[in-house]
């Protein structure tokens, strides 16, 4: 078996968790719709997938939830609450800094908007030490597009089988299979760490 020589790891639900509920909450609380309504409107909305595939900017995609939700506030209100969703996963952080000890190259490779990467640079130290990174909204599309693997293959100077891809979303771990990578669909980092290691990217103990 040809083993991995770079770890590309999806961000949310790999490295970190994020609950839009929370946005959803402060979101309302200053405007005219109940939460539940705000979620559904940003949550993996049409709206959303437009703001991440980079087709509009941060101000057209406020100014879309204010003119549905009735938000009262400025945009730099919106984005503190918009972005402040995410809470570190502490196994899979342990993960890449082993990785990165270990001198393998690792990378970023995420479905995204520029107000949570943002906010992730200021509030998560981990994030500044990957090799690169691949954001869906700077590409002009999202996984599981064939075009942001090929982005990926670029970035990383490799393919197929020198590829370890690690992203809890079956779709994104499907497409990552046909092109010949190593994937874990990550669920359970216990699992997730001892694949990488069968892959000899970390000792064994
Ligand atoms: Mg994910």
């Amino acid at each position: 078996m040809n083993l991995p020589e770079v770890a590309v790891f999806d961000l949310g639900k790999v490295l970190v968790d994020f609950d839009y509920s929370i946005a959803a909450r402060r979101i309302a609380a200053r405007s005219t719709t109940p939460p539940g309504d705000v979620q559904r409107f940003i949550d993996h909305s049409p709206l959303l997938v437009r703001y991440e595939t980079g087709l509009m900017t941060r101000e057209q995609f406020f100014r879309e939830i204010r003119q549905t939700t009735g938000f009262l506030g400025e945009i730099e209100e919106f984005a503190a609450f918009f972005a402040d969703i995410f809470s570190p996963m502490p196994e899979m952080i342990e993960l890449h800094a082993a990785l990165r000890r270990a001198g393998v190259p690792t990378f970023i490779f995420s479905n995204t908007n520029d107000l949570a990467i943002a906010h992730i640079r200021r509030d998560f130290p981990f994030f500044a030490n990957f090799d690169d990174y691949v954001l869906s909204y700077e590409h002009g599309a999202m996984k599981p597009h064939a075009t942001l693997y090929e982005v990926v293959e670029r970035v990383t100077g490799r393919k197929g089988t020198q590829i370890l891809y690690l992203d809890d979303r079956v779709e994104n771990a499907e497409a990552g299979v046909a092109r010949g990578w190593h994937v874990i669909q990550h669920h359970d980092p216990k699992a997730s760490i001892a694949r990488v290691k069968e892959l000899g990217l970390l000792p064994k103990n």
